[in-house]
């Protein structure tokens, strides 16, 4: 079975938004086929499109054997477990959003699936926990390594915050 390295990005804009970032946290790490290897801080971010309570957002590495599909199939199942609601706003609150944002260096094209995820390359709130995991990383269609994307972007307001219960840039298994 192959293993791939894979990073999702978490964000919550409604209620406890650091609870709901570790519930959904230990959601992943109860999965038999992930194992995850690292999370990033948290970042505060101002929220993009309609005016909404700001989110709370964090990326974290993963080890998957599962296909992409089957993947997208559980983390929203452990969006909905947490409280979110299908039906409500496009781009309202939500208690946990959780993203595909890069699969090692393949790309998804399915219909309900696209990897790396569309806005990646646009949202600091996604790149700047991800460049302290992967500074390294080339975007497969762009060609440009997370970093650079960063530097390329424009201000937006994204602040590290300090964690309480997330175990922030600490490694969680032993890599060795
Ligand atoms: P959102 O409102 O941001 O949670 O968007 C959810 C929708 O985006 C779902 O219907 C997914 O099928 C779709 N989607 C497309 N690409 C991705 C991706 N890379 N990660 C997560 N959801 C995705």
């Amino acid at each position: 079975m192959s293993t791939a390295n894979v990073y999702v990005g978490l964000g919550s804009n409604e209620g406890d938004r650091e609870s709901h970032l570790v519930a959904a946290l230990e959601a992943l790490s109860r999965i038999d086929a992930v194992a995850v290897l690292r999370c990033s801080s948290l970042y505060d971010s101002a929220p993009v499109g309609p005016a909404q309570p700001r989110f709370l957002n964090a990326v974290v590495a993963l080890e998957c054997t599962l296909p992409p599909l089957r993947l997208l199939t559980i983390l929203q199942r452990i969006e909905q477990d947490l409280g979110r609601r299908r039906n409500g706003q496009r781009w309202g609150p939500r208690p946990i959003d959780l993203d595909i944002l890069l699969w090692d260096g393949e790309l998804v094209a399915e219909a309900n699936l696209q990897v790396p995820h569309l806005e990646l390359h646009k949202r600091r709130f996604a790149l700047e926990p991800l460049a302290e995991l992967a500074p390294e990383l080339k975007h497969p269609v762009l060609g440009a390594t997370v970093e650079e994307l960063l530097a390329r972007l424009a201000p937006q307001d994204v602040r590290r915050r300090s964690a309480t219960q997330w175990p922030e840039a600490s490694p969680l298994v032993n890599e060795s």
